[in-house]
């Protein structure tokens, strides 16, 4: 009689930001030795506390656990829905199947690194680790630092030893099949979960679906569209927000439904003009540098990086508040950006940019307001890149945009939305006008805004604030905050 192996105990995969099958290092190691796997998903807001999923992320995030779950099942090992503490949770799956070994990618939130940490005491008590891997991003933050040994304050040099040290290795494939393990009672369900709006709540975010497919395929079907269609023109039309001129991966990206080792190689092998690729690479290298900082100034979500901006004099307005997150500023760039963020979970680059500058510049808001509704609004809601990009803009990160370079709302605007075409498809009530003043509408003429059904002030509004005043009243702030003593 010849005796029968033992399979090898089971391992527990926690599936964290890394929502895919392909390239998940963490899969692929809970898979050696030809273990069955029981993969597990969490929702633990406890352990996120202020930063927590948004409305717009969890809308996100169900579509994203259902792809994976389908795509678990299909392999041969559905996903576990779980809810509550990590640490609580985890260990007892763990012990329930007799896990030998438990894989996660790498979480580099505050919060999430105090989660692994938790998580990773809890099983030691029961005698059992926590293996972490890289899935999220290119390159480790922690023991890489420039020249010096420090770690990277400066864009520049971040993405330039990056680019030198040559393409990353190449992703790996998606597993045929995933032996699973029977799991043990109790999961939730997707519903269950209740990650959607509530019923009888007014559901903003009914039209996201006609716009976005979140999963693992929809995010190998957005890469396929942009490396065919826009990568090649991406230098030139990457700043027109009227036109889909960038890739809109970052929300599959912020889930981890493809990594950015996957993106590098896609776009290498399309074979557009190099300098469009290098472009569009050095994009993706912004997310890996906000990453970067995040890991080593844990509290850049918080507060300013650079610590005079503690003492700046900001002006708390709710009013003004509510006219920027509703899009009623006046300034029709603006407007238009912030009413593509709440109709479709999502804003054009250039146009993050000038609405957060108005924010911050002319309306004196703090800059943490503007990063919370962004936060709670937009799908790719990114606690690295968010506040990377909002202390930029601010001025006040380590690698920020002087404080005193303003953008003008309305010259960004003329140059970068020319004919007024996203102005147009987003404020609706200003269609008719001219595309000499479809950014100044304050300065068409009466009969032409009469023409055009546009009242000012009653159907669309005055500026909040007249550029220049705002202009004057920011430099000034910051003028006083310069100054010793
Ligand atoms: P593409 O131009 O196609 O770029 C490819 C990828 O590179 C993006 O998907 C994204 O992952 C990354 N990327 C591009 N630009 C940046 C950048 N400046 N910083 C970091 N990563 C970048 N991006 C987020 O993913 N989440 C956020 O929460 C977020 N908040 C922002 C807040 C402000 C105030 C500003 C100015 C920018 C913010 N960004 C954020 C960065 C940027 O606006 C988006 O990544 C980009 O608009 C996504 O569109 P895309 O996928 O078409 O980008």
């Amino acid at each position: 009689m010849t005796a029968i192996a033992a399979s090898p105990a089971p391992a527990l995969l926690w599936f964290r930001h890394d929502l895919r099958l392909a390239d998940h290092r963490a899969l692929a190691a809970a898979l050696a030795g030809g273990r069955r796997v029981l993969p597990v998903f969490v929702l633990d807001d406890e352990a996120a506390g202020d930063w927590a999923h948004g409305g717009a992320a969890r809308w996100w995030l169900k579509g994203s656990l259902d792809s994976l779950g389908r795509s678990l099942a299909a392999r041969g090992a559905p996903l576990l829905l779980a809810r509550g503490r990590a640490e609580t949770v985890i260990p007892a799956l763990a012990a329930a199947i007799g896990a030998a070994e438990i894989h996660a990618g790498r979480g580099y939130e505050p919060w999430a690194r105090e989660q692994s940490r938790r998580v990773h005491e809890a099983l030691r008590e029961a005698g059992r680790a926590l293996a972490l891997h890289t899935t999220a991003i290119l390159r480790e933050p922690h023991g890489f630092g420039s020249g010096s040994g420090k770690p990277y304050a400066v864009y520049s040099p971040f993405a330039k030893t990056l680019l030198a040290a040559g393409d990353p290795p190449p992703p790996l494939p998606a597993p045929d099949r995933i032996p699973g393990v029977e799991a043990p009672a109790g999961g939730e369900t997707l519903d269950s979960l209740a990650l959607y709006p509530v019923r009888g709540e007014p559901d903003w975010a009914r039209g996201f679906g006609a716009l976005w497919q979140p999963g693992e395929e929809g995010a190998a079907a957005r890469l396929s569209r942009f490396t065919a269609r826009a990568l090649g023109r991406y230098d030139s039309d990457r700043n027109l927000p009227g036109i889909e001129g960038s890739s809109g991966l970052s929300p599959h990206l912020r889930w981890g439904e493809i990594s950015p080792v996957q993106v590098w190689h896609a776009a290498r092998a399309a074979g557009a003009a190099a300098g469009a690729t290098e472009t569009f690479l050095k994009e993706i290298l912004w997310r890996e540098f906000a990453y970067h900082l995040l890991w080593h100034r844990p509290e850049m979500p918080a507060r300013a990086l650079r610590g005079e901006f503690d003492a700046f004099p900001w002006v708390p307005d709710q009013a003004l508040l509510t006219a920027w997150q509703q899009g009623r500023t006046g300034y029709p760039i603006v407007d238009a950006g912030m009413r593509q963020l709440w109709r479709t979970g999502w804003m054009h680059n250039r146009v993050r940019m000038i609405a957060a500058s108005l924010l911050v510049k002319h309306l004196m808001q703090p800059w943490q307001a503007g990063e919370a509704w962004f936060h709670d609004t937009l799908v790719d809601a990114d606690l690295a890149s968010n506040s990377a990009s909002w202390q930029w803009v601010a001025g006040c990160g380590t690698d920020a945009a002087p404080y005193f370079r303003v953008f003008n709302p309305v010259l960004q605007g003329e140059k970068f939305d020319p004919e007024g075409a996203y102005v147009r498809r987003f404020v609706p009530e200003l269609a008719k006008l001219p595309a000499a003043f479809i950014h100044k509408p304050w300065e068409a003429p009466a009969g032409i805004l009469a023409g055009c059904g546009i009242r000012l002030g009653a159907s669309y509004p005055r500026p909040v604030v007249e550029h220049a005043e705002g202009r004057a009243r920011a430099l000034a702030a910051f003028a006083a905050l310069r100054k010793p003593g």
